[in-house]
Parts: structure tokens; C-alpha cells; sequence
């Protein structure tokens, strides 16, 4: 199969391509490199099954080549990390509508499916738990920029979900939890990254709030396996997924955790949440996946336990020798 990957150089744009490149695909990747980074990549760029157009997917002429080309396509294009989300929110709105309307039409127009990579942030601030893929959702004001991210990404959904009931184009959506690994850069907020390259500088873990937060972690790896076996099977189309992992940890366990198995004497700093990104700040207390209707389609079943996932990011930063 030829396949486009929107944001292929990004963190999982990238483990997606490699996976699908090692199962024989084409793979074509668009990436402006705003977020995404050719080191990502860099080991398929010789290959003559992988081409990469370094390009905004706002670009239609490029774009319109890349889809009619293409057997499928992986929309992973998108401004994520709640850094970006509160210093760049124009760039965020316009880039996570305009892009997928973008990717949708042309999909449209050349009668090709796409997997959409939506988000855990649709279900907002909703303290539900487990959340459901048909779960109400609780936001913000519009004042509070944090909730314009999840609108960004509910009107991405929403507009596939129209494709697909006025003109039958097959889609797939994709809510992905926190999803972590080798080449997540913390430059735009990510948590892990960011804990483990400060332990391996012996700097302050910075823990935000009070650290009681809780998240659950998936690895890439089972991510990107989920994403492909999705993609594969036909009784998906039309349908929403949640994906991630389901085992929660808190944030200031994580901090210990990182700080243990780097063997780090940095210390563990509490930063209120009003310094650590902007006044009025609402963070999620809990987010966790009920992952019932993934498992059931595809029998997706994580492998990666917290301490491999850690150790995994570990690894990367010290072979790597990276810092962000
Ligand atoms: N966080 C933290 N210290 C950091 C970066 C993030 O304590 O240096 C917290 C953040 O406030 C949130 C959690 O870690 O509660 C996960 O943050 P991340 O940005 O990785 O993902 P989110 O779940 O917010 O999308």
C-alpha cells in the first residue's frame, strides 16, 4: 500500500512510518517540521519506499498530489502540547481546522480513507471515570484558551463524522490518551520527557500543583499498533476509539519513579499551576480510557507496563545524549 502519514516526522508520525516501512509499505510523509524533526526520520530517508515533502498541509497543490497518490491516510498533523496550546493559540486553532477540512476534502475528493488521530482533551474537564467514547463533554469558557484545543479537535471530529454520513467517506477516529516514548521531545510541555532529562541533569523535577494528578501512560509502540489494526479493519469505519493504557499513575509518583531509576539526587519542586503555565490554569485531576470497545474490535491489549515505558524514554536520552 502507498501511504500518506500527515505529521510523519513528528513523535508517533514517525514510529508509525518506521512500523508501517518494516511491513512493507510506501510510505509518503508531509511534515512542515514546526514540531516534527528530521532526526526522526532519518533512518528511512534512503529507503525507496519512504519519500517526505517538507510542507505545510495547508498547501492544497502539494496536497492534492499526496492524496491522489495515496492508498491511505494517516492525519497525525496537528499543534499539540498545552505549551504551544497557551503561547501559540492562533497557530493551534488554524492549524488543527484548516489542516484536517484540508485532508478530509482532498480525501473526499480522490475517494481515500483516513485514520483521524483526535484527542483525550475532547472529553474536557468531565471528572468521569472511566471515559467512554460517547461521553458528554465538560469545557471551559472560551475565555479559558486551554478549551480551544478541545474545540479545535471536536470540530475535526465533527467534520469526518459529516464526510462520512453525507458522503460515505471511511473514516476512522482516534482518541489518543497520553501517549509517551523514544522521541518525545518535552520542549512543548510533554511530562516524561521533561522528568527524565531534568533527573539526568541533576535538575528539579518539576512537579505541577500538587502532583496528586494522575494520567495513564501508553507507550508508543502499542499506540502505533493500534492506529495500523484499526486502519485494517473494515467494521471500523465510521466509529470512534479511545486509545492509551488504563493503569493511572500521579504525577508526583511518576517524579519519584523517574528519579529513582535514573539514580538522580535532583529534587522534586512543586510549581503552582499559574506559573507553570498561565493564570486561571484548569488541569485535569484524572483522565483515564475505558478501553472496552478497542479491545473488543481488535483485542488491543497494551504490553508496555509503566516501569518498561520509563525505562524506554531512559534509554533514548542517554543513547541519544538529547536535550530539549
Ligand atoms: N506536568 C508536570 N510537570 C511538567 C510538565 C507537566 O507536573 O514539567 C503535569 C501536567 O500539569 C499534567 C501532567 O503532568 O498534569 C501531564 O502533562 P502533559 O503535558 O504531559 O500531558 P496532558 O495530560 O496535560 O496533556
Amino acid at each position: 500500500m502507498r501511504v500518506l502519514i500527515t505529521g510523519g516526522a513528528g513523535f508517533i508520525g514517525s514510529h508509525l512510518a518506521e512500523e508501517l516501512h518494516k511491513r512493507n509499505h510506501f510510505i509518503n510523509i508531509v511534515d512542515n517540521l514546526s514540531t516534527g524533526r528530521l532526526e526522526n526520520i532519518e533512518h528511512l530517508i534512503h529507503s525507496p519506499r519512504f519519500s517526505i515533502a517538507v510542507e505545510s498541509i495547508l498547501n492544497e497543490t502539494v496536497m492534492d498530489r499526496l492524496v491522489s497518490e495515496c492508498d491511505i491516510i494517516y492525519h497525525l498533523a496537528a499543534s499539540v502540547g498545552v505549551e504551544l496550546i497557551v503561547n501559540k493559540p492562533v497557530e493551534v486553532i488554524e492549524t488543527n481546522i484548516l489542516g484536517t477540512e484540508m485532508v478530509l476534502k482532498l480525501a473526499n475528493r480522490y475517494l481515500k480513507k483516513v485514520i483521524i488521530t483526535s484527542t483525550s482533551e475532547i472529553y474536557g474537564k468531565s471528572d468521569k471515570t472511566p471515559f467512554k467514547e460517547n461521553d458528554d463533554r465538560v469545557l471551559g469558557p472560551t475565555t479559558k484558551n486551554r478549551w480551544s484545543y478541545s474545540s479545535s479537535k471536536a470540530i475535526d471530529e465533527f467534520l469526518a463524522l459529516a464526510y462520512h454520513k453525507q458522503r460515505k467517506l471511511e473514516v476512522v477516529i482516534t482518541r489518543l490518551f497520553n501517549t509517551v516514548g523514544p522521541r518525545q521531545t518535552g520542549q512543548y510541555g510533554m511530562v516524561l520527557p521533561r522528568f527524565v532529562v531534568q533527573a539526568l541533569k541533576s535538575q528539579p523535577l518539576t512537579v505541577y500543583g500538587d502532583g496528586n494528578q494522575t494520567r495513564c501512560f501508553a507507550h508508543v509502540n502499542d499506540v502505533v499498533d493500534a492506529l495500523i489494526t484499526l486502519a485494517e479493519t473494515s467494521t471500523a469505519v465510521g466509529q470512534i476509539f479511545n486509545i492509551g493504557n488504563d493503569q493511572p499513575i500521579s504525577i508526583l509518583e511518576l517524579a519519584k519513579k523517574v528519579k529513582e531509576m535514573t539514580s538522580s539526587n535532583s529534587e522534586i519542586k512543586f510549581v503552582p499551576y499559574d506559573i507553570a503555565y498561565e493564570e486561571g490554569f484548569e488541569d485535569m485531576a484524572i483522565r483515564i480510557p475505558d478501553l472496552t470497545k478497542v479491545k473488543a474490535l481488535i483485542g488491543y491489549n497494551p504490553k508496555y507496563s509503566i516501569d518498561q515505558i520509563i525505562k524506554s524514554v531512559i534509554d533514548y536520552f542517554l543513547i541519544e545524549k538529547l536535550v530539549y
